[in-house]
């Protein structure tokens, strides 16, 4: 089954909205001919002005979170359908900065998925285990319960992109080793096929994400279980395009 890497940049609260402009026009030209699907997170208020500059570009913007309700008394949120009437195609979702800093659940990030599919956004949903938990040995366990509650309910897996990133790895310098990595997207694979059936499974894309940059981005995406990469910090400069270019 071959399923086609996707490399996505989450951009966090960074950049204001001219240095938004200025590196997604840095970065067009040279990711242009990636073989890898290309995704660009900016933060909310810079997505409309990422989705204009990127129009009839092989760039697909991304909102780094949504609420999954349409509309109403929910100061502070933004809904699927907003997103998508302005020509946003993906979503993070249950990002750890989420779950940790603004007490998002996996019944949230559940309701949110499924929202995100019905109006149909791709939704990147993230996964992966504290540092702790893996020292307890309890990572695998961690992992596989975020894919059962976050995942459950939904027609069809292959829609949802996920990314396994360990808490341990995210803006610390220290990335998985190619091993850990590849033995963890493949928990998530199991506990799809689990849900969904071996066939769901091996064509759903998995993500690692954790400190991937331009050193080591090709030896992660040469291993079994990993279909792509969810970036931050490496995200945020021109160089970006040596990881959407990893194959080159
Ligand atoms: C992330 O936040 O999704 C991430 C992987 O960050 P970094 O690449 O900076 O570790």
């Amino acid at each position: 089954m071959s399923r086609r890497p996707v490399i996505a940049g989450n951009w966090k609260m960074n950049k204001t909205i001219g240095e938004t402009k200025e590196l997604i026009e840095t970065l067009k030209p040279l990711v242009k001919d990636a073989t890898a699907e290309v995704v660009f997170a900016p933060t909310f208020v810079n997505l409309t002005a990422a989705v204009e500059a990127t129009k009839g570009t092989n760039i697909g913007i991304a909102a780094q979170n949504m609420f999954y309700e349409e509309s109403g008394a929910f100061t502070g949120e933004v809904s699927g359908e907003m997103l998508k009437a302005i020509g946003v195609r993906y979503v993070i979702l249950g990002h750890s900065e989420r779950r940790q800093y603004f007490a998002e659940t996996d019944e949230a990030v559940n309701k949110k998925t499924l929202k995100a599919l019905a109006l149909g956004l791709t939704p990147i949903v993230c996964c992966g285990e504290t540092l702790e938990e893996r020292e307890a040995d309890k990572a695998e366990e961690k992992v596989v319960s975020q894919i059962k509650a976050g995942l459950a309910g939904i027609d069809d897996i292959t829609k949802v992109i996920v990314a396994y990133e360990p808490i341990w790895a995210i803006g610390t310098g220290k990335t998985a080793s190619n091993e850990q990595a590849d033995e963890a997207c493949g928990w998530v694979r199991a506990a799809i096929a689990d849900m969904y059936g071996k066939e769901a499974a091996e064509a759903t894309r998995v993500q690692y994400g954790g400190s991937v940059k331009p050193a080591n981005v090709k030896e992660l995406m040469a291993m079994d279980n990993i279909d792509g990469a969810l970036v931050g910090g490496a995200s945020l400069t021109a160089d970006f395009a040596k990881i959407v270019n990893y194959d080159a």
